[in-house]
């Protein structure tokens, strides 16, 4: 990672970068292929940017990579075609390098699985082993004031996830937080030996592979709850597998062109420009694109799967619907799950294996990383971040660094599709171009104002019109 001018003056923790992204999950590797191709195309001011991740690898949900289980999102919504169709990071160009372009056609679908999607983004990943310091977790950021006492530059403080390594400080003059959802569970309920949230679901049940077994329990009505039950059913034969949600049926997702219009980039602008009654309308009606919902296609191998074994009179996947999990607990062996009937009110226990709580995500909380930066962050009505169309954090005019927000803690702003793969392509080229006018900006006020036009004349070089 190169050094830019006046870095030198800067001692103690490195040179200053441009950029520190925090998660190299699917959105901060997309704007690693943003920033890639602007300096392809722009030798001389280029971009230099540096990633924290905590795991030790590159991982996308792999808890969760059950064979089989296919894509929610079209092929062509990978990391970059969106944006550039021409782009060497495409899924397309990923299955010419492996030898499987003419095989995947024959498939005729938009739809790899999600072993294979990992593959390719792993793939795409490697490209930038070199910019990623994996196995560091990101633990703080700290304003670092000019002389003026505005916040001029971001240290980010990061721990080693394991091993004895103490903290390192990363100085930068932008820092883009990607870290993802954190898995929601039921209130009141922990999790233990034997209740677990589906995002570790392959990695606890390899661990349950050797013994017989009786009973799961898997607790929630989406398309994660319906595969982890298909999962378990299917892996381990002898075990009954009951599925508990509040609906009176697994659901199936809108994913009709009309209704998937409102993952297109030009949703974005639309929901980012509506009122906030208009917004909250628009989440509520769209809701059923992504949120308790199931693929069709699993909803139809799941009710095939039950009325089987009605006829064959053992019935091993039991759906306890109208339901909700009121306790559950870490027994020897296993878990004791309490199930109530939201119609009658009655209470079953069922003593099983492991408790899955297939219960969704929340956006991971900014707050805890901003430490003092969050009183610089402006906030909405409801506490909430208040960030700009360009995903930059809006702050007081005290911080000149550019805080960044993508994917989780931004579907207020920004709609349905911030947590999801859709417009990944479209938003890092958004990121990236406000970075390079970020830049350009902060360019012209050094050189006291002279140059006025150069930030005009860099966005058009970022985006392919110099
Ligand atoms: C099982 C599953 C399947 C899905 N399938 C689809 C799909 O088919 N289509 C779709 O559009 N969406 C899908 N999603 C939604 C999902 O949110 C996106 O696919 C995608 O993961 C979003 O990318 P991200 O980079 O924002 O978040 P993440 O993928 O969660 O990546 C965030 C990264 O940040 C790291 N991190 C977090 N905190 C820190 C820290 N403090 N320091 C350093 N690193 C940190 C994490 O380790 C992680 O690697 C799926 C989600 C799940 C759970």
């Amino acid at each position: 990672m190169s050094v830019r001018r006046g870095d030198s003056a800067h001692t103690g923790c490195g040179p200053i970068e441009d950029l520190v992204g925090i998660g190299f999950g699917p959105a901060n590797l997309a704007l690693a292929i943003a920033i890639d191709d602007h300096n392809r195309r722009n030798p001389g001011s280029e971009i230099h940017a540096g990633f924290l991740e905590r795991q030790e690898s590159f991982g996308w949900h792999r808890g969760m990579l059950i064979e089989g289980a296919t894509m929610q999102v079209s092929f062509l919504k990978d990391l970059v075609t969106m944006r550039d169709p021409g782009s060497r990071f495409s899924f397309l160009h990923y299955l010419q390098e492996h030898g499987r372009l003419a095989d995947f056609i024959n498939q005729k679908t938009f739809f790899p699985t999600r072993v294979e999607f990992h593959d390719y983004f792993a793939w795409c990943a490697a490209e930038f082993a070199s910019r990623v310091d994996y196995g560091r977790a990101a633990v703080v950021l700290r304003p670092v004031r000019g002389g003026d006492g505005e916040t001029e530059y971001v240290d980010v403080v990061s721990r080693a996830v394991h091993g004895p390594d103490g903290e390192s400080v990363r100085r930068t003059r932008n820092v883009v937080l990607g870290t993802g959802l954190t898995p929601r569970l039921p209130d009141g309920v922990s999790a233990g030996p034997h209740v677990w949230h589906n995002r570790d679901l392959l990695f606890r049940a390899a661990g349950l592979a050797d013994r017989p077994h009786r009973r799961f329990v898997v607790v929630g009505a989406g398309q994660s709850a319906a595969e982890s039950a298909e999962y378990l059913h299917r892996t381990f034969p002898d075990a009954e597998v009951c599925a508990v949600f509040s609906r009176y049926g697994y659901s199936p997702a809108d994913d009709s062109p009309y209704a998937n219009r409102i993952f297109d980039p030009a949703a974005v602008d639309h929901f980012y420009d509506a009122p906030e009654d208009v917004k909250q309308a628009l989440l509520g009606y769209h809701a059923n694109t992504n949120y308790s919902v199931v693929d069709g296609e699993l909803i139809e191998q799941l009710y095939r799967t039950a009325y089987q074994e009605k006829v064959q009179g053992r019935e091993r996947l039991r759906i306890l619907n109208t339901s909700r999990l009121t306790a559950v607990e870490d027994v020897p062996g296993g878990a004791r799950a309490v199930i109530r009937s939201l119609a009658t009110g009655e209470d079953v226990t069922l003593d099983c294996d492991a408790v899955i709580l297939a219960t969704g995500y929340r956006p991971a909380d900014p707050g805890e990383l901003l430490g003092d930066l969050a009183g610089e962050c402006l906030t909405d009505g409801q506490g909430r971040l208040r960030i700009d169309r360009d995903h930059r954090v809006l702050t007081t005019g005290r911080v000149r660094a550019g805080i960044y927000l993508q994917g989780g803690g931004t579907e207020h702003t920004h709609g349905i599709t911030s947590t999801l793969l859709s417009t990944l392509a479209v938003r890092s080229g958004e990121i990236c171009d406000s970075l390079v006018l970020g830049r350009t900006e902060r360019d012209v006020l050094a050189d006291g104002g002279a140059g006025a036009g150069a930030a005009e004349a860099a966005l058009a070089g970022a985006q392919g019109r110099a």
